[in-house]
C-alpha cells in the first residue's frame, strides 16, 4: 500500500458557527458519493481522507481530499472492499471516523465493528442493527414483531422445494422467490404457476449463493402493477427519529432504479402520514440510529407493506435534501460525533417538487455497459438544477465499477415545474466519448404517463415495448 500523501493549500478552514463533528474523516468510497461527503465535510470544516484503487488515480475524489491513500489495484475486493487497507490508511492518517457511502462496505457489520475494535467512528448505525435489517428474512420477522405490514409469504426462510410450493399455493400465484441476502436486485425469480418453480427455486438459491455466499431464500406474494415507495428517517444516540418524507423509486428497469423523486405523486397526504409513522415505528423497533431508509410496496388499493430496510445514505438522497432543506450527509457527520438531531419531527417540511435521473454510462436502449474516455463534457445549470458526479473533462470511466457516473436533480415549485427543468437540463447536459443514458430519460420526461403521475414499477416494460414497436415500424 503506498503512503499517504499530504496536499498544501487544501486545509479545511473553521466552519463558523459549528464545532467541527471530526476532526478528519476518511471516505472508503469512489465516485459521486466520495465527492457528496468531501463537500459535506468542507462545509463543515472537517479534513477529509480519500482512498482510491489504481484505476482512480486521477478520480475527482481524490483531487479535491485534503490527503489521499492508493489502496489497491482496480477489483473492488482488491481496494474500496479491502479492511485492513482501508483500517491501515485510517490509522496512517489518523482519521478518528470512517464514512462508507452507499455499496462497497456501507452494509457490512463486520467493517463496523473492526472500526469500532480499531477506534474509529463507522459514520452509520452498529453492527447489530445492520445484521438484523441486512438478512431481509430476519427483518421481516422483526417488523412482524413490530406490528408493521408485511406481504403475505413464507414464514422466514423457505426450507426445500416442497416448502415453497406449499407456500405458494397457500398465498397464490404469482410469488417471488427472494435471497434473504440479496441487494441490487438481484437474487429475486418470479414464479407464475407451479411448473415454473423446482427451476426458480434452485436458480435463485444458486445466485445467491454466487453473488452473496448464502443461499437462504424467502418467499412473498408478486404485486402485479406496485408502486415503491420509500421513506428516509435519521435517528440519533438519544432515541430521536425523525421521518423526511417519502421518495417515489417506481421507475425502475430488472428492479433497478432509473428516477426517483419527492413527494410521491401517488400518495394523499393522509396515506403519507400513515406510511411515514409506520416508518418511524419500525425504525424505533430497532433501536436505529443515524440514515436510513425503509422501503414499502404500494398497492392501487392504497395497502402497503414493508420490503426493506437499507441502513446507510442511498443514491437517491438529494431529492430529499432539495424539498427539505435538510443537509442529510452533514446530519450523519454530527449523529456518528454523538450530537442530538438538529431537527424534530416538526420542522420537517417538504416544500416543492424534486426529480432525480440516474445517468449511467450505458447503452441508453441496450443497457449494456460503454465504459471509456470522455471527449466533452459540459454540465447544465441554470434554476432548480443541481447535479452530483465526479466526471470531469478527460475523464475515464473504468469498466471495473458501477455504471453510474452522474445524478441530474431538478427542482421546482411545483412538479410540472421540477419536469420542465429535468427537460431543459437534459437538453443542455453533454456527454460525448462514452454512450450514456440521457436520451431514454428525455424520452420519459415527455411520456404522458410520466407527466401524469400514473406509473408502476411495471411502467418501463411497457414503455421499452412502445418504443420498440416505433423502431420497428420506422424500419419496415
Ligand atoms: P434489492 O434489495 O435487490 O433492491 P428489493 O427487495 O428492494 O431488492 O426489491 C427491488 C424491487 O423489486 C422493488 O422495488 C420492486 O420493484 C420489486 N419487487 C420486490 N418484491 C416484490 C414483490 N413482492 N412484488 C412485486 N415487486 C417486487
Amino acid at each position: 500500500m503506498a503512503s499517504a500523501i499530504k496536499k498544501k493549500g487544501h486545509r479545511a478552514p473553521s466552519h463558523a458557527g459549528e464545532e467541527p463533528p471530526f476532526k478528519k474523516v476518511l471516505i472508503a468510497n469512489r465516485g459521486e458519493i466520495a465527492l457528496r461527503v468531501i463537500l459535506a465535510c468542507k462545509e463543515l470544516g472537517v479534513q477529509t481522507v480519500a482512498v482510491y484503487s489504481e484505476a482512480d488515480r486521477n478520480a475527482l475524489h481524490v483531487r479535491f481530499a485534503d490527503e489521499e491513500v492508493c489502496i489497491g489495484p482496480a477489483p473492488s475486493a482488491k481496494s474500496y472492499l479491502n479492511i485492513p487497507n482501508l483500517i491501515a490508511a485510517a490509522e496512517i492518517t489518523g482519521a478518528e471516523a470512517i464514512h462508507p457511502g452507499y455499496g462497497f462496505l456501507s452494509e457490512n457489520a463486520h467493517f463496523q465493528e473492526v472500526c469500532a475494535a480499531c477506534g474509529i467512528t463507522f459514520i452509520g448505525p452498529n453492527a447489530e442493527i445492520i445484521r438484523r435489517m441486512g438478512n431481509k428474512a430476519e427483518a421481516k420477522a422483526t417488523m412482524l414483531a413490530a406490528g408493521v405490514p408485511l406481504m403475505p409469504g413464507s414464514d422466514g426462510l423457505l426450507a426445500d422445494l416442497d416448502d415453497a410450493m406449499a407456500t405458494a399455493e397457500r398465498i397464490g400465484y404469482p410469488v417471488i422467490v427472494k435471497a434473504s441476502a440479496g441487494g441490487g436486485g438481484r437474487g429475486m425469480r418470479i414464479v407464475n404457476s407451479p411448473d415454473e418453480m423446482a427451476n426458480a427455486f434452485d436458480t435463485a438459491r444458486s445466485e445467491a449463493k454466487i453473488a452473496f455466499g448464502d443461499d437462504s431464500v424467502y418467499m412473498e406474494k408478486y404485486l402485479l402493477e406496485p408502486r415503491h415507495i420509500e421513506v428516509q428517517l435519521m435517528g440519533d444516540l438519544f432515541g430521536n427519529i425523525v421521518h423526511l418524507g417519502e421518495r417515489e423509486c417506481s421507475i425502475q428497469r430488472r428492479h433497478q432504479k432509473l428516477i426517483e423523486e419527492s413527494p410521491s405523486a401517488a400518495l394523499t397526504p393522509e396515506l403519507r402520514q400513515r406510511i411515514c409513522d409506520t416508518a418511524v415505528k419500525a425504525a424505533k423497533a430497532v433501536g436505529y440510529y443515524n440514515a436510513g431508509t425503509i422501503e414499502f410496496l404500494l398497492d392501487k388499493r392504497g395497502d402497503f407493506f414493508f420490503m426493506e430496510m437499507n441502513t446507510r445514505v442511498q443514491v437517491e438522497h438529494p431529492v430529499t435534501e432539495l424539498v427539505t432543506s435538510i443537509d442529510i450527509v452533514k446530519e450523519q457527520l454530527r449523529i456518528a460525533a454523538g450530537r442530538k438531531l438538529s431537527f424534530t419531527q416538526e420542522d420537517v417540511v417538504q416544500k416543492g417538487h424534486a426529480i432525480e435521473c440516474r445517468i449511467n454510462a450505458e447503452d441508453p436502449w441496450k443497457f449494456t455497459p460503454c465504459p471509456g474516455r470522455l471527449t466533452a463534457l459540459n454540465f447544465p445549470g441554470g434554476p432548480g438544477i443541481r447535479i452530483d458526479s465526479a466526471m470531469h473533462q478527460d475523464a475515464v470511466i473504468p469498466p471495473t465499477y458501477d455504471s453510474m457516473v452522474a445524478k441530474l436533480i431538478a427542482y421546482g415549485a411545483t412538479r410540472d415545474e421540477a419536469i420542465a427543468r429535468m427537460r431543459r437540463a437534459l437538453d443542455t447536459l453533454v456527454i460525448e466519448g462514452i454512450k450514456t443514458t440521457t436520451p431514454l430519460h428525455r424520452r420519459i420526461m415527455d411520456h404522458p404517463d410520466y407527466i401524469s403521475g400514473a406509473f408502476s414499477t411495471k411502467w418501463m416494460e411497457t414503455f421499452m415495448a412502445e418504443r420498440d414497436a416505433e423502431r420497428a415500424q420506422a424500419q419496415g
